[in-house]
């Protein structure tokens, strides 16, 4: 239940246009972009899914619902890549990101992650903020397991591209992989980056914001001028649109800082709105993250309770 509750939260944040209890997949259409000769973004419900596509078969880097698996294909066979899917790379274990792993597994394809992300996968767990926010992950069925997982750093060469999937350390979750198409000019974040407003910050899944703070800061030194940034969820972005999330995610955090440096508790931060000044632009009506949530968020990364830290389990 609690886990549909997050699903129904997700799909507010992505699709507000859904009704709450809409679980049919049927009407979805699943919007494609491209953003080179070969790479495409597609939108479904879920998280955005970047895929690459050519002679040697489809990477995918996410893949949205199980229930949208199909749609995923017929949309990639409109484009003209009648391969199969032969790679997925998961930015992070949540299930709008993960859920369809089983159904193109079972159509051949290799399931890559971080290693953190293979066991939050297989035995399920809380995800949370350390506050308001907590839902139940519950554990997916063993072929939707990667099959490869790495440490820091792994290439695919495929198609005549060389895909780069680095590990950015306790940044969203503590398995998140960010995707780099060096010659397309284009990087998928996966949830660190994310455009319906404050970030969720999986907490209780290993993330914090330091960690955001970080891959953020790095990426936009990494990446040539004119750059395409796909976020976990929203429309692709810019370098400059990374910039000033990325200024938000340091200012936010030096607030709370201050303020746990000052004495203050979580429940007088929430009470002043330490972080009122950024709520017209990151927390509008009905957003998955409010200002009280995101105020948590911040202040377990800095200040993690002794159930958060390594507690998902
Ligand atoms: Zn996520």
């Amino acid at each position: 239940m609690r886990q549909r509750l997050l699903v129904l939260c997700i799909l507010a944040a992505v699709a507000p246009a859904l009704p709450a209890q809409e679980q049919d997949y049927s009407k979805v259409q699943i919007k494609s972009e491209q953003l080179a000769p070969s790479l495409y973004l597609l939108q479904g419900v879920g998280g955005n899914v970047a895929a690459a596509t050519g002679p040697d078969g489809v990477l995918l880097v996410d893949d949205d619902f199980a229930g949208v698996a199909d749609k995923i294909r017929a949309t990639l066979k409109g484009l003209g890549a009648d391969q199969p899917v032969r790679f997925v790379v998961n930015t992070h274990y949540h299930f709008d990101h993960t859920d369809a792993n089983l159904p193109f597994a079972q159509g051949g394809a290799v399931i890559i992650a971080h290693d953190n992300l293979r066991p939050r996968l297989e035995r399920g767990g809380m995800a949370g903020n350390g506050g308001s926010i907590s839902m139940e992950t519950k554990a997916a069925p063993a072929g939707a397991l990667p099959t490869v997982t790495y440490a820091d750093e792994l290439t695919v060469h495929v198609n005549g591209m060389q895909v780069r999937v680095h590990h950015y350390p306790r940044a969203h979750t503590d398995g998140d992989s960010v995707v780099f198409f060096p010659s397309a000019k284009v990087v998928h974040m996966g949830d660190i980056y994310v455009r319906y407003g404050f970030p969720f910050i999986d907490v209780q899944g290993g993330g914090n914001v330091r960690g955001m703070i970080g891959a953020c800061a790095d990426v936009i030194r990494a990446v040539p001028a004119g750059t395409r940034i796909i976020p976990g969820h929203g429309e692709v972005a810019s370098v400059e649109d990374l910039r000033e999330y990325l200024k938000m995610l340091e200012d936010t955090t030096a607030v709370v800082a201050g303020a746990i440096k000052a004495g203050k508790s979580l429940e007088q931060m929430k009470k002043e709105k330490v972080l009122g000044a950024w709520s017209d632009r990151y927390a509008k009506p009905k957003a998955f993250v409010d200002t009280d949530a995101f105020t948590e968020s911040v202040y377990y990364s800095l200040n993690p309770p002794p159930r958060a830290v390594g507690g998902a389990h």
